[in-house]
């Protein structure tokens, strides 16, 4: 009921704070709210196939993120985004931002799959690796060390403050924090290398948008992990409202079976539900205990559910319990359950042309990308025209054009390149020092004259004016090297451009 307060109708008379009535407004039929207020949901542990399965991608993660910024390769940070100096070390890999490409196939590899685990399972991504559901997990594992099970933290959310309530939330908002913190500290770390940025905590001296990114971070996952929970599913998260267009009836979808279950209601373990026209449900609600989201799976599917699995592995408990088959709630389709339909038949419409494809687009993505990577050479040439000079006479009879080359040594190692035109005859670089030498993961920006005769000779025709297409060659050659002596593991790049003779 919303309550208005007004003041009396002849305010103007009367003082500032004066008798004020309350108009009550009763809904109508046709008001609805906005917002559905919030019921803390204190979820039941729950054990089972799916829970293990789900520590374990827990682990996997974690270890997998916490542990990747304190690995080393070649004497420095194995992954690393150095914005500042715009390279990206992924292990033996130096990435460029002309390596962007890489990027874009990295997110549509991660559309793709998740295209394809959605159209064959559903939310396994929300259920199992999401980091709203990791770090919800871990934090739900801290609250239960903490406060205890499900029956004492709903007994202590009812409780007055006292000074063991307040002992065990501060106890258990300090680990949260202390989780957050770090969990902030190794995001950053993929930014700034970890070790020197574990130093400038310690001693104060982060700078302001490292210590924003960590304040950030941590805020962020205390707040999601800690507090929103659900609701960062429920109300935040893009991907909860669209998924619902990439399921179809072949769908495996977590599943109440209506036929199996229903009618629901209480009974003896010794009891035979068929002689008193029950189902298999006993109406336990311990399926609606155990969700992370509060929802009751037996009213069908919902855009609430993040398929975690939690309610099919307490079910089988149940099932266990008294005696029936497990599978009241699991996984199935929706024609298999319209259809009766066998494992196998239901398997092979799981594995129907549209999953299949998704699959191969994703297999030759992965492979193509695998190889364009294994292939890849440490060494990248920009070659532009200089703006400022297009060509000039250089001496009598001699046109000069001047480029600026870019070469990135993108190997873990110094290298020493020559550069070398063709494409003209007597076409060459000059007032260049050969061979140049770059350091490792480093990149030299310089100016490239091209001089070449107007009358080459020997039985050539004059240059004609106009544009001419030339290829602009660097190659490694072995260190200290006089002529181009060329490197055991050679690396060449041939760039296209143009060289004018003006009229
Ligand atoms: S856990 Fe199984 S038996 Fe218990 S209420 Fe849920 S569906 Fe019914
Ligand atoms: S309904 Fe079952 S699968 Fe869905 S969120 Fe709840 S417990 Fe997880």
């Amino acid at each position: 009921m919303t309550r208005v307060v007004e003041h009396e109708p002849n305010a103007a008379s009367t003082p500032r704070g004066g008798p004020r009535r309350v108009i009550p407004i009763q809904p109508t039929a046709d008001e609805v709210a906005l917002y559905e207020i919030r019921k803390k949901i204190q979820p039941r542990a729950v054990h089972g196939w799916f829970a293990r399965w789900r520590v374990a991608l827990v682990f996997a993660t974690q270890i997998v993120y916490y542990g990747l910024p304190w690995l080393s390769w070649n004497g420095r940070q194995a992954v690393l985004f150095d914005l500042a100096a715009r390279k990206f070390y992924l292990f033996g890999g130096v990435f460029w931002p002309q390596d962007v490409i890489y990027l874009a196939v990295l997110l549509i590899v991660g559309a793709l799959s998740l295209f394809l685990f959605t159209a064959v399972a559903g939310r396994l991504w929300c259920g199992y690796a999401c980091p709203q559901t990791v770090y919800t997990e871990i934090f739900m594992w801290i609250e239960r060390k903490i406060e205890g099970d499900r029956v004492a933290r709903l007994r202590l959310d009812g409780a007055p403050m006292s000074p063991r309530k307040f002992a065990l939330r501060s106890a258990k908002h300090a680990a949260w924090l202390a989780v957050a913190s770090w969990t902030g500290y190794t995001f950053v770390g993929y930014f700034t290398p970890i070790r020197d940025l574990g130093h400038a905590v310690a001693t104060l001296a982060l700078g302001p948008w490292e210590a924003f990114w960590i304040l950030f971070y941590s805020a962020t996952t205390y707040g999601n992990a800690g507090w929103l929970r659900e609701q960062v599913c429920k109300y935040m998260c893009p991907y909860a409202r669209f998924q619902s267009v990439m399921f179809d009836k072949d769908t495996l979808v977590i599943t109440y079976d209506r036929a199996r279950g229903e009618p629901r209601g209480g009974r003896a373990k010794s009891v035979d539900p068929r002689a008193k026209g029950l189902g298999d449900c006993v109406d336990c609600g311990i399926c609606v205990q155990v969700c992370p989201t509060g929802i009751d799976i037996r009213k069908g599917l919902q855009h609430e559910c993040i398929g975690c699995a939690a309610c099919i592995d307490a079910c089988d408990q149940v099932m266990d319990r008294m005696g029936y088959a497990p599978g009241l709630i699991r996984y199935t389709t929706e024609n298999a359950l319209e259809r009766q339909l066998p494992d196998r038949a239901r398997w092979r419409r799981v594995l129907r042309p549209r999953t299949l494809a998704y699959a191969l687009v994703l297999l030759a993505m992965v492979g193509a990308t695998a190889w364009s990577l294994a292939t890849r050479v440490p060494l990248r040439v920009d070659v532009i025209r200089d703006r400022g000079t297009l060509a000039r006479e250089a001496g009598p009879g001699v046109i000069e054009n001047v480029y600026r080359i870019q070469v990135m040594n993108t190997d873990e190692r110094p290298r020493h390149y020559t550069v070398e035109a063709s494409g003209l005859p007597g076409l060459r670089v000059v007032g260049l020092d050969q061979p140049i030498e770059l350091e490792a993961a480093s990149a030299r920006l310089f100016a490239l004259r091209l001089q070449a005769p107007l009358e080459p000779g020997e039985g050539k025709p004059p240059l004609a004016p106009g544009s001419h297409k030339i290829e602009i060659e660097v190659g490694s050659v072995a260190a200290g090297a006089k002529g181009k002596e060329l490197e055991h593991d050679h690396v060449e790049r041939h760039e296209q451009s143009t060289f004018i003779v003006p009229r």
